[in-house]
């Protein structure tokens, strides 16, 4: 099909040193990159501008819709730098902590957070580097804490602290994430990723300052990667936009081992609630430095994908190494090879959404969970969903169809946004009353952009009046594509 191929499940991939030049980004989306994310975390504003610009370019010479994710960074508390040397410390040795990015040595360590001591007590356990070095808290006095180093390590300068279990509010949307959401916004990216998401008020908290920026606002992607959002994930989703499962900072955040059973969870979690969800971080990681993914990697995408996931994502694979272009083409491969097996799990129960109480929404609900049905009897390739903000087509694809699944908006930026959803591929078309017109022109339209052969059987799913109501399924049509 054209630039798409016949994938369910997703590819998001990381952009970075490794993966700007727009040779590669046009290899990279010929190669199956789905969705590019950015993340802030790296690189200045003009160079994110400019990638910005390079990925609209290379996505329309492709003629593929490619979404935009600017990922912010949150509250990633960092350790100071280092005083002069790297310093090896020893397990048992006795540091002291301060609350100040203070010059690291081998007996005191400064970790820039001045709330510190407000969320550490004896007994707490300070994590460095991702986990590599562990300070365990045995006193906590006035502007110093004293700890015991639990693991030893090379201890470097200016790395990510994690405090385990601590009860840190508000790190969502720092300064600096307002400064980078209001580029954002002004950039017209598709969605913006909110790190250390706690709960739901962070989420309205920054769609409320992006709306300050402009009307068009960003998607939300809340990245799972406390325990805190962890608990709170269903409200978490009846918020978002999109969720991540980002085990990187869960995996320190509470036991690695517990991760993989969460990853079940948010996932369900977010395909009953029909909210697209991103399985991240470490996915094919010895393709860094490697053109071939091990064993257990290879498994772990298919496994993600046997999880009900919308989308996997590379990181440092696409960024920073050495085999972008296979890395994407891998993940390709996988999972095609996952999908042609079949579902593990069965989609989507036939619960209504929970949150959504309003009879039209329950009726909407029950329509996308009939076209599955209505589909697989009738024997039919395509579900062409009609939308205006998109929650049609995520609700169709909820249930997991077999067939192809078209989101049809009037909005470029809806359109694009679509694409990060399982099985939807996306075009746009101005909204019109006259049904059988629409129909006609969308049909003719899919057809010329290779999303779909002529004189296929679609099932047409939307709502009637066409231009008038959002997220109000009632209407099933059957017809041959184009006519
Ligand atoms: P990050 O988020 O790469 O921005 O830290 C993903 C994760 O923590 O897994
Ligand atoms: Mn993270």
């Amino acid at each position: 099909m054209g630039v798409y191929d016949d994938r369910r499940v997703k590819i998001v991939a990381t952009l970075g040193p490794a993966s700007t030049e727009r040779e590669t980004l046009r290899a990279m989306m010929v190669a199956g990159m789905d969705i590019c994310r950015i993340n802030t975390a790296h690189g200045s504003p003009d160079e994110r501008a400019r990638l910005i610009e390079d990925v609209r370019a290379v996505a329309a010479e492709v003629g593929k819709m490619v979404p935009i994710l600017l990922d912010l960074r949150g509250l990633k508390i960092r350790t100071g730098p280092l005083a002069g040397e790297k310093v090896p410390v020893a397990r048992g040795t006795t540091m002291e902590i301060v609350n100040t990015p203070e010059p690291t040595t081998a007996s005191r360590i400064g970790i820039d957070f001045p709330s510190l001591f407000e969320v550490i007590q004896p007994g707490s356990r300070i994590l460095i580097s991702d986990g590599l070095i562990e300070l365990l808290v045995d006193s906590v006095r006035e502007g110093v804490a004293i700890g015991k180093v639990g693991r030893g390590g090379l201890l470097l300068g200016r790395q990510g602290v994690t405090l385990p279990g601590a009860p840190i509010k508000g790190g969502s949307l720092t300064e600096t994430d307002r400064v980078d959401l209001e580029f954002g916004v002004e950039h017209g990216v598709d969605f913006i990723g909110l790190s250390f998401v706690t709960d739901a008020t962070d989420l309205k908290l920054a769609r409320q300052v992006a709306s300050w920026h402009g009307s068009n606002t960003p998607g939300l992607i809340a990245k799972i990667e406390r325990p805190q959002a962890l608990d709170n994930v269903a409200s978490i989703a009846a918020t978002a936009d999109g969720l991540m499962v980002a085990r990187g900072d869960l995996g320190v955040q509470m036991p690695a081992e517990k991760v993989p059973r969460a990853q079940k969870e948010i996932i369900r979690v977010a395909n009953e609630m029909a909210v697209p969800v991103i399985t991240a971080t470490q996915m094919l990681e010895s393709m860094i430095t490697q053109p071939v993914a091990t064993r257990a990697e290879t498994s772990d995408v298919a496994n993600a994908v046997w999880d009900g996931t919308d989308a996997v994502m590379l990181s440092a694979e696409s960024a920073v190494g050495a085999y972008p272009v296979e890395a994407v083409a891998t993940m390709g491969r996988i999972i095609r090879e996952a999908e042609a097996e079949g579902p593990v799990r069965t989609p989507a129960s036939s619960m209504p959404i929970p949150y959504l109480e309003e009879p039209s929404a329950v009726l909407a609900d029950s329509i996308a969970r009939a076209a599955r049905e209505l589909t697989e009897q009738g024997n039919i390739q395509y579900l062409v969903v009609f939308t205006l903000s998109g929650a049609s087509v995520r609700r169709v694809a909820k249930y997991r169809p077999v067939p192809h699944i078209i989101g049809v908006a009037a909005d470029e930026d809806v359109a694009r946004r679509l694409n990060l959803i399982w099985g939807v591929r996306s075009t746009v078309v101005p909204l019109e009353d006259d049904p059988d017109h629409l129909f006609r022109i969308a049909g003719r339209l899919i057809i010329e952009q290779g999303l779909a052969p002529a004189g296929e059987y679609a099932l047409i799913v939307g709502s009637l009046p066409m231009t008038r109501f959002s997220g109000r399924t009632n209407m099933l049509h059957v017809r041959p594509l184009g006519t």
